[in-house]
């Protein structure tokens, strides 16, 4: 018999232990209804650690910025202030939000398109900017003057990087200035000395390749040569985010998932998705075409992992370590990290609304929640559920023999609601009543997507620390770091 196409999520503590409290979840979505979004705050706290142990095993200093769009959560982003994060904001919302959570601005950085009101609210408390193009410093350099407002801390991000000696060129970006451009830009600088400090540069590549990153590192060595060479005191090179999350816990299930798609892509086997949709593979005349358009979900090197190597990897042309090439310097790394620092810090509870069986033999399972509500489709798909069934326990291991192969459905009036276009094989069929829980959507996943469609409520969000007594939570928004775990009982 062939080996069931299992995409068994990859579970740590505290999400381990949070799905063992069955009875717990199921209390929680009766009384605050389905979906609900859980935040595990205090895992954030060690996933900051993780990435500073990473700095520490190479002598270097500097921010680790949570980048705040990957998820709204209030309890995460005031854990985080507890911390010694940092953060990255895109938007006005953000910036009043982190400042609000109890981070000061020396703490904090702009990214990302912004408004004149948040030029000017950044300017006006002391945020760094992080510059993505000469109009934009021409516009801030005229705000500060215009209002009298103190002198910015900006960092100039750079993009498209190229190497003299390999071959990697990274991406054209909407987002920073051209590393070849970049002396026309410290022109602008120069000009508007009184008005901005430049500390350093920055790049966010949107990118999962060690090589092309390295390239990009290296070149914001040179460039903090080319300010040096001008004059300017930069300290700072900010490597923006993109370390990754796996989601998977068994490497083998994705090769094995992976290659069935593409034979479901070629006509050889029967469909793994919805109306055989086939994550950007097709077939002509017995020809595969197409490339696979999906986030890995198994990565074996994410998160402060992947930092530890891009910062072991020798610079491209100058040949030394990356860690090495930032130390001899006394440069400060500052990283950005969004899904990385989320990293088994949440699920998304759904009731099931109804089972049933169609007639090509899958079932079709009908939930209390839309796509929306939990979307990652665009970029990569959905783990296995976790089957939380209504008055008895969850076991981690399940010796799962039978497997039924089953359509997620959601609650809106669209052919197109799915949760998941995968067709997800579960051990056991749950029935109206049980809980699907769906395992480290903190990042992106949670609350990216999510609005009133049909005026149905958004998802309530609570933040879950472990008391004394086990299990405790706040709505999110009702929590505060000294709440956690081990401040629980001073309170
Ligand atoms: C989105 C974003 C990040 C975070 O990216 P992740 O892939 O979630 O780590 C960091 N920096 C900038 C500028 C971004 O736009």
């Amino acid at each position: 018999m062939a080996v069931p196409l299992f995409l068994d999520p990859k579970l740590e503590p505290p999400l381990t232990p949070l799905l063992a409290s069955s009875r717990f979840l199921h209390d929680l979505v009766d009384g605050l209804g389905s979906p609900l979004n859980v935040v595990v705050p205090d895992r954030i706290a060690e996933n900051v650690a993780g990435f500073r142990s990473v700095y520490r095993s190479h002598h270097l200093e500097g921010d680790i910025s949570f980048a705040h769009k990957a998820n709204r959560s209030s309890a995460l982003v005031r854990r985080l202030a507890a911390t010694g994060a940092a953060m990255d904001v895109a938007s006005l919302g953000e910036l009043q939000h982190a400042l609000a959570c109890g981070f000061t601005p020396d703490r904090i950085g702009v990214t990302g398109p912004k408004e004149p009101e948040l030029f000017w609210l950044a300017a006006r408390t002391g945020v760094t900017v992080h510059i993505e193009g000469h109009a934009e410093l021409e516009f801030l350099a005229s705000l500060v003057r215009r209002h009298e407002l103190p002198r910015v801390r900006v960092l100039l991000r750079l993009s498209e990087f190229s190497g003299t000696a390999v071959k990697v060129l990274s991406r054209r970006s909407r987002f920073g200035v051209p590393a070849a451009e970049l002396a026309g830009l410290l022109d602008v600088c120069e000009r508007h000395h009184e008005a901005v400090e430049v500390i350093g540069v920055s790049y966010h590549l949107d990118t999962t390749s060690l090589d092309e990153k390295a390239l990009a590192l290296e070149g914001c060595v040179r460039a903090m040569d080319e300010c040096r060479a001008r004059g300017m005191r930069p300290r700072v090179i900010d490597i923006g985010g993109g370390f990754g999350v796996n989601y998977l816990a068994d490497g083998a299930q994705w090769e094995h998932y992976t290659s069935q798609l593409t034979l479901a892509a070629m006509g050889r086997r029967e469909p793994l998705a919805w109306r055989n949709h086939s994550y950007g593979l097709s077939s002509e005349g017995g020809t595969l075409r197409g490339s696979l358009e999906l986030y890995p979900s198994y990565r074996p090197v994410a998160g402060a992992d992947y930092l530890d190597e891009l910062l072991r990897t020798p610079a491209p042309t100058l040949g030394r370590p990356l860690a090495t090439l930032l130390l001899e310097n006394l440069y400060d790394l500052c990283v950005e990290p969004g899904r990385a620092l989320l990293d088994q810090c949440g699920l998304t509870l759904a009731r099931v609304l109804e089972t049933r069986r169609e007639p090509d033999g899958t079932h079709s399972i009908r939930l209390a929640m839309n796509a929306d509500d939990c979307a990652l489709e665009e970029h990569g798909i959905l783990m296995d559920p976790v089957v939380l069934h209504r008055g008895k326990p969850w076991r981690a291991t399940e010796n799962a023999t039978d497997s039924f192969g089953v359509y997620l459905h959601g609650n809106l009036c669209l052919e197109s609601d799915l949760i998941t276009r995968r067709l997800v094989l579960l051990p056991r069929l749950p029935v109206p009543g049980d809980l699907l829980a769906f395992v480290n959507t903190a990042g992106y996943c949670m609350d990216f997507n999510a609005q009133h469609a049909q005026q149905r409520p958004l998802a309530r969000k609570v933040a879950a620390y472990q008391g004394t007594g086990g299990w405790q939570w706040r709505l999110d928004d009702q929590y505060w770091p000294i709440h956690s775990a081990e401040d629980a009982h001073e309170v």
